[in-house]
């Protein structure tokens, strides 16, 4: 995380009123500024500065608003700017949302520099990873362009939005991944007794395709999948209890991280070391994720 460069290190003028308070928002929404940026950029750092005091000025005087619209502002050095800052309500995103998200700008032009650089997206991760410390902001990270009309945040920043807006060089995420949820039937939800979603779906079509077990694959957690989680986890000596958990479901897709897997023919697996790993699988909160 870069130091945040505040307002007055900016030369920000005073908003022209008071704030409307937020308590927290659903996530972030990313913005570029758009029009032609000199590539020139890249090598001045100073030129960040004084395109947000010029965004200020056209935010307050050519605009008639509070202050500079958005809660913080990233440059391609990977310098995070302070804008209206957390709990603040951001004027970027759209009449009727901008109580739901943050608004992080990107200095980034739709001429010239266009493509951002790897300093740009950490900077935009920096600036959320900030907003959701410091101002309650949810794991959403969305585009302008979500539910407004409109270009922003141009095609390259979205392109990056929309693939999961990963920090540059880490890796890409395993398709096969416990989903994080515990499916069993019931459901436990009065009125939905079937869990439902994607993640049943991948999970059945694997039992069918690689286990060989007669079901649907209908992305419907009922009575038949249950009884061949049962069947399975007999198979693979796991405690029996019906439920796809962490294990259930990384045995399935031959996932064992080494810290907690014990082998199946293992004489050390003892009935209670069993009993410990289904225990700790009903409480998904202790995996992290
Ligand atoms: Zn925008
Ligand atoms: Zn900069």
């Amino acid at each position: 995380m870069s130091d945040i460069i505040s307002r007055a290190e900016w030369g920000a003028r005073r908003p022209k009123g008071s704030y409307t308070q937020v308590a927290s928002a659903k996530g972030v929404k990313v913005h570029y500024l758009g029009g032609a940026l000199n590539p020139a950029a890249l090598d001045d750092h100073d030129r960040c500065l004084k395109v947000i005091r010029d965004v200020q000025a056209f935010h307050m005087d050519g605009r008639g608003w509070l202050d500079f619209a958005y809660s913080m502002a990233v440059c391609v050095h990977r310098r995070v700017i302070m804008g209206r800052g957390p709990h603040h309500l951001t004027a970027a995103n759209g009449s009727g949302l901008n109580t739901q998200h943050y608004s992080v700008l990107a200095i980034l032009g739709n001429k010239g520099l266009v493509e951002p650089n790897d300093d740009l997206l950490h900077g935009v991760l920096d600036a959320i990873d900030y907003l959701r410390e410091e101002g309650g902001a949810g794991r959403e990270i969305k585009g302008h362009r979500d539910g407004y009309a409109t270009d922003c945040p141009g095609g390259p920043l979205y392109a990056w939005v929309r693939a999961g807006a990963r920090r540059p060089g880490s890796p890409p995420p395993d398709p096969d991944a416990w989903p994080g949820r515990l499916l069993r039937y019931p459901s436990g939800v009065a009125g939905t007794p079937l869990m439902s979603g994607p993640d049943v779906r991948q999970w059945q079509e694997q039992m069918k395709t690689k286990h060989g077990f007669e079901l649907d694959v209908d992305g419907r957690y009922g009575p038949r999948s249950r009884a061949v989680c049962l069947a399975f986890q007999r198979q693979v000596d796991l405690d029996d209890d019906g439920i796809v958990g962490r294990l259930t479901w990384e045995a399935a897709f031959g996932i064992f991280p080494a810290q907690i897997y014990t082998p199946l023919t293992s004489p050390s697996m003892t009935t209670r070391s069993r009993r410990a790993l289904t225990e700790r699988e009903e409480e998904p909160g202790e995996w992290g994720q």
